[in-house]
C-alpha cells in the first residue's frame, strides 16, 4: 500500500440528484483515500458514478440539487462543506485538473505562454516576467521542445499531443498537491496516449503530487496507476493495489473487465464483452447491482446488498462468493478464456 501523506479522504459519499423522472442514484456509499506520490485510478462504464465522483473532488457538487451524504476531506478540510471563496482558492491551485480536451482549459485566441502567466498572476502576486519564466520552465518539464519559442504560439499551432502536455503545464503552474486527470487520454492515438501517460507517472514524481485518473479503460489504469477502484452503478466493486486487481482479482464484474482488454502480455487476442448494458441509475437493481449481468449470480445476489469489505492487503470488493467459490470460478475463467484464443 501506498504510504504517503493521505491527501483525500472520502468517506461514505453518497450523491442523489431528485428528477421529475425519479431519484437518480449517483453515487452510493464510497470511500476511498489518495495519498502524496500515488495514481489512484478510478475505473468504470459510462453511468458508474466515476464523474460525479469526480465533481465531489474538485467540491462543484451543488448541494442545492443534489443530495449528498459523507464528507470529502483534502488535507482535512470537508469540500462538500467549505465556502465557496475557499473552494474557489484551492481548486486550480491546491487541486488541478486536466481533462480529455486541451480547449476546457486552453483558450483558441490567446497565446499559450498569456494564459499561463494569467493563471500564475490570478492566484499569485508575482510580477509579469517572473511569471513568464516559471511558465516556460513548467513547459519544458513537460516536454515542450524549444519552449521559450512555443510560448508564444496559439493552441492551434501545437499537435494533439503538445496541447495535452500544454494543459497539464497549466495544471502543475502552481505547484498543486492533487491532479485530476478525467480521460486525459481518450481522445490521443495509441503512441501520444502512452507518452501523455509516462509524462503524468513522471510530473506525479517530480512534482510529488497525488494524481486522481478517472478512466473507462482498464487498460490505462493498468499502465500507471498503484491504486484502482473499479466502479458499477455508482458502488465500488472492488478496490485495491493494482497488483492484486490485476492479478487476483475478486469481482466478478472486475473480471469481465478485464476478459473484455486487450493483454499485451498475453497470447490472446479474442476478447469477451460483458452481455448487457449497465442499470439505469433511478432503476439500480435491488442486491448486487451487476447481478442482472453477473453469470455467477446465486440466491442472495438479488435480494441482499453485498457488503464491501477488505479481504486483507486493502483488497476490498463486494461479491457474495466465498473466497474459495472466487478462486475456482476465476481459474475456471481464465482457462477457458486462454483455450477460446488459440
Ligand atoms: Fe455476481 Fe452475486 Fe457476486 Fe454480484 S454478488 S457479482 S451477482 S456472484
Amino acid at each position: 500500500m501506498p504510504d504517503g501523506e493521505v491527501l483525500l479522504d472520502v468517506s461514505g459519499l453518497s450523491v442523489r440528484f431528485p428528477t421529475s423522472d425519479g431519484v437518480v442514484n449517483a453515487v452510493d456509499d464510497l470511500s476511498f483515500q489518495v495519498r502524496r506520490g500515488e495514481t489512484f485510478g478510478i475505473v468504470g462504464e459510462s453511468g458508474s458514478g466515476k464523474s460525479v465522483t469526480n465533481l465531489a473532488l474538485l467540491g462543484l457538487l451543488n448541494r442545492r440539487a443534489a443530495n449528498i451524504e459523507g464528507t470529502a476531506l483534502f488535507k482535512g478540510r470537508d469540500l462538500l462543506t467549505m465556502p465557496p471563496g475557499e473552494l474557489r482558492r484551492i481548486r486550480g491551485k491546491e487541486i488541478a485538473m486536466i481533462f480529455q480536451d486541451p480547449f476546457a482549459c486552453l483558450h483558441p485566441m490567446y497565446r499559450v505562454g498569456d494564459q499561463l502567466v494569467e493563471a500564475i498572476r490570478a492566484h499569485e502576486r508575482v510580477p509579469r516576467r517572473q511569471a513568464a519564466e516559471r511558465a516556460i520552465e513548467v513547459l519544458a518539464a513537460v516536454g515542450i521542445p524549444k519552449p521559450r519559442e512555443r510560448f508564444r504560439d496559439y493552441p492551434h499551432q501545437y499537435s494533439g499531443g503538445m496541447r495535452q502536455r500544454a494543459m497539464i503545464a497549466m495544471a502543475l503552474l502552481l505547484n498543486p498537491d492533487v491532479l485530476i486527470a478525467d480521460e486525459p487520454t481518450t481522445a490521443l492515438d495509441v503512441t501520444v496516449q502512452a507518452q501523455i501517460l509516462e509524462l503524468i507517472d513522471r510530473v506525479k514524481k517530480e512534482f510529488d503530487i497525488a494524481v486522481v485518473l478517472i478512466t473507462h479503460d482498464l487498460g490505462v489504469v493498468a499502465e500507471v496507476a498503484q491504486t484502482v477502484m473499479v466502479m458499477y452503478a455508482g458502488r465500488a466493486m472492488e478496490q485495491g493495489p493494482r497488483q492484486q486487481v490485476f492479478g487476483k482479482p475478486l469481482h466478478p464484474y472486475t473480471w469481465g473487465l478485464l476478459e473484455s482488454i486487450p493483454h499485451v502480455d498475453q497470447k490472446v487476442s479474442r476478447l469477451v464483452p460483458i452481455e448487457g448494458a449497465p442499470p439505469s441509475l433511478i432503476f439500480v437493481p435491488p442486491g448486487c447491482p451487476f447481478h442482472p449481468r453477473c453469470p455467477h449470480r446465486f440466491g442472495p445476489c438479488d435480494q441482499k446488498r453485498p457488503e464491501f469489505r477488505d479481504r486483507g492487503g486493502g483488497h476490498a470488493e463486494a461479491c457474495h462468493l466465498s473466497a474459495d467459490e472466487k478462486r475456482t470460478l476465476w481459474a475456471e475463467r481464465q482457462e477457458r478464456f486462454t483455450r477460446a484464443a488459440v
